[in-house]
């Protein structure tokens, strides 16, 4: 459930119809819903009500913005955060050091050191020689660093293959296979409490069966490092929960998901951990955009709106669906391909889709862009950073300003050596 609504033909977000967005800020702009965002923290928080230890980390990758992260911190959610960069911000938006997680197969030392003194909860270690360089800084800074070592159970997630993170050809963690040897010399280092496992297959995941096979792998995997002799106290399940982009789609519910988890792992006797990213902020955001032009195809009409695969990268990059609707929906339909002004065909948001009519002029929105939306932007063809709004009942603010195109153009310097 979420808080984009129509109130007499138009399209709100909470209390606020979107057209008072694009006229006083302009667009393109992603606009969140503060109550949407608390519902899906509490929704995936009752979902998890039957597991006694667990602590919920935010992946922010998928919304990094300080107002979102903020919202969330109040919700109680940690981060999972992928950088130095992410771990800042999971700071700067009130998230205590202890309930942030590290994650990511390219940490640099710079990283791991960051992350020490920042003195974050937890670190996911993805292969031996990064959890030998985070043993090795943490020893010299006479520290302990908490850390998990991150398995790849070798499952198909059924996801798209550009977000799928657990078959044995992914490059994310270590195969389960030789887990039982790597964590045994990590276990050993000074600097390192190697307390668990990590594990996090994919993104977008629409059945819980590649989760709960993963799952029982790591199970499996804690029985045998405990009979080794080591203490197991944290495992960490990632995130991927999928959520729904169009009509039809029927993604396992976060209910579903807590059930499942809880009966698997009953008998672990661990804190669990949750990165869940797409399933909180998904569907509490809309990109906001104006349509340029309607220009005739060879086989059915283009939209031209002002947001473009700078702005929403997820159709470029995955084929990804979103959900087209226009702010003022006449009840006429249309057959058009909706494309941004991009110089490249690959920006195109839908083709031959059935949508509402629409003209020149008109506002409308891409639904369920809160995840992966604006933290992939870009400036391509000069075009300037997309904004994004943060809407609370009756009032919004702007929580990312447009940077533009001069601003990253001043940036830039030509060299005095060519003449
Ligand atoms: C991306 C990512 C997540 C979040 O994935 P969602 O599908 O958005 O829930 C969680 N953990 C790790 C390690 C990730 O890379």
């Amino acid at each position: 459930m979420d808080h984009f609504a129509y109130r007499d033909g138009v399209l709100y977000a909470e209390d606020i119809p979107l057209p008072r967005i694009a006229e006083e800020i302009g667009t393109p702009v992603y606009v969140y819903s503060r109550a949407t965002l608390e519902r899906h923290a509490q929704v995936f928080r009752d979902a998890l009500a039957d597991i006694p230890r667990k602590h919920i980390a935010f992946a922010i990758k998928c919304n990094p913005n300080l107002g979102v992260l903020r919202v969330l911190a109040r919700q109680g959610y940690g981060a999972d955060v992928v950088s130095g960069g992410e771990l800042e911000r999971a700071i700067a938006s009130g998230m205590a050091p202890e309930d942030i997680v590290f994650s990511g197969v390219g940490k640099t030392r710079a990283e791991l050191a960051l992350g020490l003194d920042r003195g974050i909860g937890q670190f996911n270690i993805e292969h031996e020689p990064e959890g030998v360089a985070l043993a090795e800084i943490a020893a010299r800074k006479e520290m302990t660093a908490q850390a998990v070592l991150r398995v790849n159970p070798d499952v198909d997630a059924g996801t798209h293959a550009k977000i799928s993170t657990g078959k044995a050809e992914n490059k994310f963690g270590v195969g389960i296979d030789v887990a039982p040897q790597i964590f045994d010399r990590l276990a050993r280092l000074p600097g390192l409490k190697l307390r668990g496992i990590a594990l996090h297959i994919g993104s977008q995941l629409t059945s819980l069966d590649p989760l709960e096979a993963a799952f029982v792998r790591v199970g499996r995997l804690i029985a045998d490092l405990r009979a080794a002799g080591h203490d197991i106290t944290h495992v960490d399940l990632g995130g991927g929960l999928g959520v729904p982009y169009k009509e039809g789609d029927n993604p396992p519910s976060p209910a579903d998901y807590g059930a499942m988890v809880a009966r698997v792992t009953r008998d672990w006797d661990v804190a669990l951990m949750f990165e869940p990213g797409r399933v909180i902020a998904g569907n509490a955001g809309v990109l906001l955009t104006e349509v340029l032009w309607v220009k005739p195809g060879a086989q059915s009409d283009f939209v031209i709106v002002d947001a473009a695969m700078n702005d929403l990268a997820r159709p470029a990059l995955y084929d990804a669906w979103h959900d087209f609707q226009a702010v003022r929906p006449s009840g006429e339909t249309m057959t058009a391909s909706i494309v941004g002004p991009v110089c490249e065909t690959g920006d195109t948001f839908a083709r031959d889709r059935v949508i509402d009519k629409v003209a020149a002029g008109d506002l409308a929105v891409f639904r369920t862009a809160g995840a992966y939306g604006a933290t992939m932007a870009s400036t391509y063809n000069s075009r300037s950073l997309v904004p994004e709004v943060l809407v609370d009942g009756d009032r919004y603010i702007v929580v990312a300003d447009r940077i533009p195109a001069g601003t990253i153009m001043a940036a830039e310097r030509v060299p005095d050596w060519i003449d």
